[in-house]
């Protein structure tokens, strides 16, 4: 997978390259998918919800750059797997759920494989987490209609927020950086993520 899927895809930060070969993917995939776990595709995780593609999972993390002491939030846990990656670069990760039922369970994986530098929420992501805020940064996992501002408000100086922009059928990944006065906004890649629900976001179907 690190070679074939990432490496030769371009991904060069190191220690995102040891955390992806080092984190057990399979553990945060349901038993039916296992066989396909470290295959190059998002797969189901149960809600119609999915955890990314490995690729997807690195590009994002690589593009926070995190050093090791930084706070981050992540907006849409599903299987937990996203902020296993997170909390080995990271000193500690918030991560946001509105499915009660995926928080659960990815609260119970991460504890039975000892990542505990973790708090998992149930709530609407879209609105960030302003009691723990500021953040180095936030990496949200749903694609959002526009950028929410609350999130760019959440933000240190120079912190980063990495998001899917755009709707069902044309998405792309931005990195923001928040600057003294402005946010630099830099397109990464086009992408496919389930959408973000909430208030800050699309409006339940
Ligand atoms: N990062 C995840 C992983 O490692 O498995 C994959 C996330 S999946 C592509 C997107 C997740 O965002 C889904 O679990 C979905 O329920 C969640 N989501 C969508 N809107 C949300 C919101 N407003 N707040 C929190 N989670 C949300």
């Amino acid at each position: 997978m690190v070679q074939y899927q990432l490496v030769n895809r371009g991904i060069q930060d190191e220690r995102v390259l040891k955390v992806m070969a080092d984190v057990a993917r399979h553990m945060f995939v349901p038993q039916l998918y296992r066989h396909a776990a470290y295959d190059d595709c998002p797969l189901p995780i149960g809600e119609g919800q999915t955890i990314s593609q490995p690729y997807m999972v690195a590009i994002m993390t690589q593009c926070l750059e995190l050093k090791g002491k930084e706070t981050v939030l992540e907006i849409g846990t599903g299987s937990g797997y996203q902020a296993a990656i997170l909390s080995r670069l990271a000193s500690r990760v918030y991560t946001i759920e509105r499915h009660e039922t995926l928080a659960s369970r990815a609260k119970t994986i991460l504890k039975q494989t000892g990542y505990d530098n973790i708090e998992v929420i149930v709530g609407d992501g879209s609105l960030g987490l302003p009691d723990k805020s500021p953040f180095h940064g936030i990496i949200v996992t749903a694609c959002a209609p526009r950028v929410p501002v609350c999130l760019l408000d959440q933000l240190k100086t120079g912190g980063r927020l990495i998001i899917p922009i755009g709707n069902p059928y044309n998405q792309v990944l931005h990195r923001m950086v928040k600057l003294e006065k402005g946010v630099e906004d830099r397109d990464i890649l086009e992408c496919a993520f389930v959408p973000l629900i909430g208030e800050e976001g699309w409006k339940p179907g």
